[in-house]
């Protein structure tokens, strides 16, 4: 499948269709989802054409991949929810027909603000991080879920 780039994402970038801003960079533009599923719910999304996670670390330069992963970092330093005191969050980067990606432009989902333990189904690639996020083992890691429809 090729990049649309009249996805809604593209379109956000373009300035075509409006979001509410909470941090924009040279490599990325993190928003409020439309939707959201937790009282903290920013997409974070690069600014080149690039479909998903595997697209986009595949296929990115190194210095777009670690603008991007310095931009959700920033985000989350702007959201309150860096340090070891802080309740955590979780990061979700849902990817094709089984991970029911719908904005075809690749984006990571920030969620916090409140436990998150059921908040984890419809997820491909997942990262928790402390108690909100319901993070178990203490050193970082990523789960990949896959083979299936998840919701
Ligand atoms: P996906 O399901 O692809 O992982 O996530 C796409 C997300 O984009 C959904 O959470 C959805 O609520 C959000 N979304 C869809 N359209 C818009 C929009 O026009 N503006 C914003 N801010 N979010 C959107």
């Amino acid at each position: 499948m090729q990049y649309d780039k009249n996805n809604i994402f593209a379109k956000i970038l373009r300035g075509e269709i409006q979001c509410n801003k909470v941090y924009e960079d040279d490599f990325c533009l993190a928003f409020n989802d439309l939707h959201p599923t937790a009282p903290i719910h920013v997409l974070v999304i690069p600014k080149g054409q690039y479909k998903s996670f595997d697209d986009f670390c595949l296929n990115g330069s190194q210095n777009e991949i670690s603008g991007f992963f310095k931009g959700v970092t920033g985000t989350l330093e702007i959201l309150g929810l860096v340090g070891d005191n802080k309740d955590g969050y979780r990061l979700i980067t849902n990817c094709g027909v089984h991970g029911d990606q719908t904005v075809h432009h690749f984006h990571i989902h920030i969620l916090a603000g409140t436990k998150l333990g059921s908040i984890v189904t419809h997820s491909c690639v997942v990262l928790h991080c402390r108690l909100h996020g319901d993070q178990t083992v203490h050193h970082f890691h990523i789960h990949i879920l896959a083979g299936t429809k998840a919701r």
